[in-house]
């Protein structure tokens, strides 16, 4: 049986059964088989699928085909369809791969996000578009300034609406929602179903068909998991011990802090490897900069901070390296699932500091899984050098920490501000200043 068939089979038309093969997609994923067939029909969805499982194909693949059936040219500010992303790099990504699907088909597309002037936004719009990609805060300020209208939209795609709830968005969402007609087909997609999203799908969705691909908190099999013990204080040490191996030609690195990932950057910088950092202080251009860079191959390694890399779709990375554990164990599963895309396989390398184990206990419980440490060959500690590393992890002359170590319920948080060499990061500790909304200080650490 050939590609075109098992595609042609779940009802995809001839224009984007080319544009697959042509990507050499050859059979598609479980969640593109159950989704594309019940989403031609017309049935909203709720999607249950962390990135990697081929989600984007899953709901692009019905809503290009439905809406060149017939095509009649969008009105002006007008969007036929929404697809809502919390990141500026997910909604590029999303818009990129509906262009490849789509690139036989005459449908225009646009994408809308903050960080960038709105101008050309407004251009684009002034004729309307077929299918538009957008990040919530930025729509919503042009919905508002009646740049955009958004009454005539058929189709609405939440995309990771687990992260929008991280993210302080959902608010947004519901608003946006509200200028949505109410005769509309709608799909949800989310890793994890926190409360809040399990009540946005009840308001959003009409009788979904539930898909759930890998199961919450299922890390793929096909990830080698590795595990070091490792005082903070060499962590760098270990990282360019490990990048030794030519193996680890396309590394991502995660750190927990923007000062964390600018520090290994540098790091790595000093040590003849090319890296690029990226995170929310970076402007949009420079994210998407570093981006290229790494998908090209001409940086080896790209740092980032969690939220900076949701969603980031870059196939055949080697190694995803846990310079710190996060302090949510669904970020760690999410960011294993930035190597063994597709399909591949990839391996996970993680660095545990002291004050990092309970975040492993969660980690593991999560993944129902032990991770075997593997020992290093690093040198042993000084007594002196030992001493150190806590030194620097607590807080001194901190005032209304009510004198709990960390502030914060659990040990070596971001909250606290701790860079990736241990020293106290003072990006994220100067912004905690109580003063504001938990969800933007939230944003702040990434
Ligand atoms: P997503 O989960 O949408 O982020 O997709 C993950 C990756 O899988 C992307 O790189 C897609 O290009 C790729 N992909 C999606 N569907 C298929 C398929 N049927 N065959 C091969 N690769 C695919």
């Amino acid at each position: 049986m050939t590609t075109d068939n098992l595609f042609a089979q779940l009802g995809v038309a001839e224009p984007i059964l080319r544009a697959l093969a042509a990507e050499q997609y050859t059979q598609p994923t479980p969640i593109q088989t159950q989704a594309i067939p019940a989403l031609l029909e017309g049935r909203d969805l709720l999607g249950i699928a962390q990135t990697g499982t081929g989600k984007t194909a899953a709901f692009g693949i019905p809503l290009l085909q439905k809406l060149s059936i017939g095509h009649v040219p969008p009105q002006p500010r007008h969007a036929k369809a929404l697809i809502l992303a919390p990141t500026r790099e997910l909604a590029v990504q999303i818009e990129q791969s509906l262009r490849t699907y789509g690139r036989h088909l005459n449908l225009k597309m646009a994408v809308i996000l903050g960080g960038v002037s709105q101008h050309s936004q407004v251009q684009t719009m002034l004729k309307g578009v077929d299918i538009l990609v957008a990040t919530p805060g930025r729509l919503l300020d042009l919905v508002q300034q009646k740049h955009i209208r958004l009454d005539a939209v058929t189709n609405f795609i939440v995309d990771e609406a687990d992260r929008m709830l991280d993210m302080g968005f959902i608010r947004d969402v519901r608003k946006i929602v509200a200028h949505l007609p109410k005769q509309r087909q709608s799909m949800l997609f989310s890793a994890t179903m926190p409360d809040d999203v399990v009540k946005l799908v009840g308001d959003m969705l009409k009788e979904p068909l539930r898909i759930e691909v890998a199961p919450q908190g299922r890390t793929a099999d096909r990830i080698d998991q590795r595990l070091f013990f490792v005082p903070t204080l060499q962590k760098r040490q270990l990282l360019s011990e490990l990048l030794k191996d030519e193996a680890m030609n396309r590394v991502i690195v995660f750190t927990r802090t923007k000062h964390g990932a600018n520090k290994v950057q540098e790091h790595l910088g000093r040590t003849g490897v090319v890296a690029e950092a990226i995170h929310g202080n970076k402007s949009q251009n420079a994210r998407q900069r570093a981006l290229d860079q790494f998908r090209t191959g001409k940086a080896r390694v790209l740092v980032a901070t969690d939220i900076a890399a949701r969603g980031i779709d870059i196939d055949d990375i080697s190694h995803v390296v846990n310079f710190e554990l996060p302090n949510e164990p669904e970020s760690y599963v999410h960011r294993i699932g930035r190597t063994a895309r597709a399909g591949g396989a990839g391996i996970a390398i993680s660095f545990c500091d002291s004050s990092e184990r309970a975040y492993l206990r969660d980690i593991e419980r999560l993944i129902r899984n032990k991770i075997e440490p593997v020992a290093h060959d690093l040198p042993e500690l000084t007594d002196a050098q030992k001493a150190q590393p806590e030194e620097a992890r607590r807080f001194h002359g901190h005032k209304g920490r009510g004198g709990k170590p960390g502030g914060h319920k659990k040990p070596g948080g971001h909250s606290n501000g701790v860079g990736a060499n241990g020293a106290p990061g003072g990006e994220a500790q100067k912004k905690r200043n109580g003063s504001r909304p938990h969800w933007h200080r939230k944003r702040d650490a990434a």
